[in-house]
């Protein structure tokens, strides 16, 4: 079983923050922001590549509801899901990084020049 599979059965602790029938959300162990929270679905899916839009549908709402918990709705905040390995995908269980709490940065994501592509 994978790792969030056991936060969502609750075999390894989580600090849950925000929890229905389909979705889970916890903070994020090692967090790169005031408010890190990982937003996940209750079914196994390894990433974005394989999950269906209904259940994207319904992780649209949840996610707006846990912005709403944490109350970062007005100060703004971003959502990054990383997917394999170029996207640096750790968990193989899809999950959304919500982060807020501050004002982010937006750098440079490679070590690639961005330009040479264009
Ligand atoms: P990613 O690199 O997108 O796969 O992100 C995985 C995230 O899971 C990282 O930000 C980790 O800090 C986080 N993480 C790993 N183990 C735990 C855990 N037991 N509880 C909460 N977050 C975790």
């Amino acid at each position: 079983m994978c790792l969030f599979c056991k936060i969502i059965n609750k075999e390894i602790p989580s600090e849950i923050i925000l929890e229905d029938d389909n979705f889970i959300a916890f903070h994020d162990i090692n967090p790169k922001a005031p408010v890190h929270i990982l937003a996940i679905p209750k079914i196994h899916v390894e990433s974005f590549n394989d999950v269906s839009s209904d259940t994207m549908a319904g992780m649209t709402t949840f996610m707006q509801n846990v912005a709403k918990e944490m109350d970062i709705e007005k100060s703004g905040y971003r959502i990054i899901t990383n997917i394999g390995d170029n996207g640096g995908q750790e968990v193989k269980h899809l999950h959304f990084h919500i982060l807020g709490g501050a004002k982010l940065r937006w750098e440079h994501l490679s070590d690639s020049n961005p330009k040479s592509f264009l």
